[in-house]
């Protein structure tokens, strides 16, 4: 069933109207008319079948039933260092449909990338609310502003497990931690391109973060974000 995002303000009881870009993709791409049944989720959680009653400058629909979702858990946070172009692009998706809770691009010592424009984080939304479309996933990924890797460190506290990953440890390796299910939310910090810089994994140490290995092999920044993503989220009980 083909699926749109509306705005919760615009579903009252068993009545919703669909406008702006999701009422023109309806009408004009997918070309569904009244009498169709729809999908409709609202970003918070509540997912509707509907109606199409009438196609007007407007779409009016007849709710039937709502459905609602409980956020994940454990609430799975990636953290990932600035990666040069449509890397991080690809990422938002990847951990949209993945189920992860919340990514948090940081920037730090070996990072490629000066700063970020944006226009990407407000490209990111799009690219979420399509995913999110595709998947039926019915909260969307939140993504923080872009931090530094102290202020990053900071605000981690409240994390119950805390993992960075680095190609250079050899006690802890992935296959060695306990399932994660029993913890409220987990973070996870994977470097950019030029990877962490030593000072910068004792600093995380220090912060209560735990090194973890992912293999002899030192992989792309993207493919260990997208491994430890699908890893977690088994270890977590969510895939
Ligand atoms: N430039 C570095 C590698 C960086 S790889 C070098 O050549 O030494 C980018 C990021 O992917 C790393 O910061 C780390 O978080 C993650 N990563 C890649 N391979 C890994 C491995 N084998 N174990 C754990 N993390 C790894």
């Amino acid at each position: 069933m083909h699926r749109f995002f509306i705005e919760p303000q615009s579903i009252d009881g068993p009545r919703a109207t669909l406008a702006g870009p999701e009422a023109h993709h309806l009408r004009h791409v997918l070309r569904l008319t009244a009498g169709n049944e729809i999908e409709l989720f609202d970003g918070t959680g509540a997912v509707y079948q509907a109606r199409i009653e009438h196609m007007g400058k407007e779409i009016r629909l007849a709710v039937t039933t709502r459905q609602i979702f409980a956020p994940r858990e454990p609430a799975l946070f990636i953290a990932q260092g600035l990666l040069k172009g449509k890397k991080m692009d690809f990422l938002v998706q990847k951990a949209t449909e993945l189920g992860v809770t919340g990514f948090l691009p940081f920037h730090s010592a070996h990072c490629a990338v000066p700063d970020l424009k944006d226009a990407k984080t407000s490209r990111w939304e799009k690219i979420i609310l399509e995913a999110c479309k595709q998947c039926g996933r019915p909260i969307p990924l939140q993504v923080a502003p872009v931090s530094d890797f102290d202020a990053l460190l900071g605000a981690a506290g409240h994390h119950s497990c805390k993992l960075i990953f680095w190609e250079k440890e050899t006690a802890t390796h992935l296959a060695g931690l306990a399932p994660l299910a029993a913890n409220p939310s987990v973070i996870a910090l994977i470097g950019p391109e030029g990877g962490f810089a030593p000072e910068e994994i004792d600093q995380a140490a220090q912060a209560g973060f735990t090194p973890v290995s992912l293999g002899r092999q030192v992989l792309r920044a993207e493919t260990a974000a997208l491994s430890v993503m699908a890893i977690l989220q088994y270890l977590s009980g969510n895939l």
